[in-house]
């Protein structure tokens, strides 16, 4: 049996923890590792060691810390296919999509490269007579993140090779069912030739949490997970006056307009809403069809039904099981819910199973139409392989139905109509916006972010804006006169 080891000041030990979690394969529910949970004196000399470490990296010239994530891009590349299959081995995912879970973590790899044009400030000459200002941004201290199971490589990536390019240490408290493919990042990264120190690793929950969560040397927390636990971690973070960005649930919807392409948004509509298991966070779970488009909802749950989950190495499997017994039994719950309440049930995935692998986490794609906002389906985030239909008498309807649901992470709209999609773009209150796209996702250099209650904290996001969360601004304001030479400077410093 793997134990997955702790990740401290450059060394990975053992956890003389008493407590670990299994960490097993949803495809089977064996048990493939276990992680610790770490003790109270390890959490301390992960935070020790970062501190120390700070001191020296933050003078490490920015272009030395680029270079790092070039040998850091370099290597992740060489060994993405590697890192797939551990990943897939453990979250359940299907090969293709683990490859794309990591790939999409590497171009974050490629932002934090572009750390020294990120890093530069503003300058102004002459903003009174003889009078110039210019800023400088500088790394904050020692950083935490906290990331969910659904992209144990993209997720973590997001995170800590931002702030530790901008000069900043890091402990990472990665998602305890999948800690293999962290643990893997980690090694690359000393490979890489991180120093000491620079990144930590710790395994365990909520207990494990609350002290890095409290603890005076963090300076900064990312988190990303469920709703309620980003609620916890927003307020806790903030009432021990830490800087906090947490990225939540969701629930996606994507408008179909009857002038759309029709075999365009069944294709889509296919893989955005039950791909990946439903699990996640930018997955299709509403679909509201607006007036005539509703005549395609029936050809649209047969191509749902037809997709087949399977286990990872299988090229066949269109996705893979839920990543835990507990997770399909809430699923379950909710499809459940979902025929008592009235919806139609077009396709039950509920009692689904794979040969050779029945005790895996396993659910088939499910399709509720005639889906109410009053329903339990609609109103809570389900991750899992349903779709909940609606219908819309306008695009005005459908505009409504969207801004008024709680949740604000991604939208997509499906139209030929400039018009139609323009007024969506510009009204609907939702981050990330698709225009015949059905997961709009952005890439790094844009910025990554969520409204209402897919997000809580101000406006630092990941990709760019992750640059203004990782660092403080500096502005100095100097004046240098021609008598003054050769005297010193006369200068003024205030922190922003
Ligand atoms: P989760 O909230 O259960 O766990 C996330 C992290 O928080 C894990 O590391 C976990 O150990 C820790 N944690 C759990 N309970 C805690 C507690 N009480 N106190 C402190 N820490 C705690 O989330 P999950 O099930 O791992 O991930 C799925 C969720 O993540 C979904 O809601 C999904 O929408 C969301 N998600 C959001 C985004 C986004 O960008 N908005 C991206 C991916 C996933």
């Amino acid at each position: 049996m793997k134990h997955v080891p702790l990740f401290i000041n450059g060394e990975f030990k053992s956890s003389e923890a008493t407590s670990h979690i299994d960490v097993t394969n949803p495809a089977n529910n064996e048990v493939i590792a276990h992680a610790p949970c770490a003790t109270e004196s390890e959490i301390e000399q992960a935070i020790a060691s970062a501190k120390t470490a700070f001191e020296t990296w933050k003078d490490v010239p920015v272009t030395e810390r680029a270079r790092l994530m070039m040998r850091y891009q370099a290597l992740l590349k060489e060994h993405q296919k590697e890192i797939a299959e551990t990943l897939a081995l453990e979250t359940g995912k299907t090969f293709d999509d683990a490859m794309g879970d990591v790939w999409r973590g590497i171009e974050v790899v490629e932002q934090a490269m572009n750390v020294p044009s990120l890093m530069m400030g503003e300058t102004a000459e002459n903003v009174a007579r003889g009078i110039d200002t210019y800023s400088f941004t500088q790394p904050l201290g020692v950083c935490l993140g906290i990331t969910p199971f659904n992209f144990p490589a993209m997720i973590p990536l997001w995170m800590f090779p931002l702030s530790i390019a901008c000069g900043n240490t890091f402990i990472l408290k990665p998602s305890e069912q999948d800690p293999l493919t962290p643990m893997r990042l980690a090694e690359l990264f000393k490979e890489a030739g991180a120093p000491d120190g620079v990144l930590n690793v710790i395994h365990g929950g909520k207990e494990q949490v609350e002290p890095l969560l409290t603890h005076p040397e963090i300076k900064a927390v990312s988190f990303v997970g469920s709703v309620p636990v980003g609620q916890y971690i927003y307020r806790t973070a903030t009432s021990h006056m830490k800087r906090a960005q947490c990225f939540a649930g969701a629930k996606n919807h994507t408008v179909i307009m009857p002038d759309a392409n029709k075999e365009h948004v069944l294709n889509n509509l296919v893989g955005a809403s039950v791909g990946a298991a439903g699990q996640r966070c930018m997955a299709i779970s509403a679909a509201v069809f607006v007036g005539e488009a509703q005549e395609w909802i029936p050809e649209l749950a047969d191509r749902i039904a037809a997709v087949k989950p399977g286990p990872w190495d299988d090229k066949d499997s269109a996705f893979g099981p839920v990543i835990s017994p507990q997770a399909k039994q809430r699923v379950l719950k909710l499809i459940e819910s979902g025929k008592k309440q009235g919806a139609t049930c077009l396709v039950d995935g509920s009692d689904f199973t794979v040969k050779g692998y029945e005790n895996g986490n396993w659910i088939g794609p499910t399709v509720f139409s005639d889906v109410t906002d009053e329903m339990d389906i609609y109103k809570e985030e389900i991750f899992g392989p349903v779709l909940s239909i609606m219908n819309a008498d306008s695009l005005d309807d459908a505009l409504k139905l969207v801004n008024n649901n709680p949740y604000g992470n991604g939208t997509s709209i499906f139209t030929a109509s400039g018009a139609a999609a323009r007024k969506y773009q510009h009204e609907v209150t939702v981050g990330q916006v698709g225009i015949n796209i059905p997961i709009p996702v952005p890439l790094p250099f844009f910025s990554f972010t969520g409204w209402k209650n897919s997000f809580y904290g101000d406006l630092h996001a990941y990709g760019k804006q992750a640059i203004r969360f990782y660092t403080e601004t500096k502005t100095i304001t100097s004046r240098w006169l021609e008598n003054d030479i050769p005297g010193g400077p006369n200068m003024t410093i205030s922190l922003g």
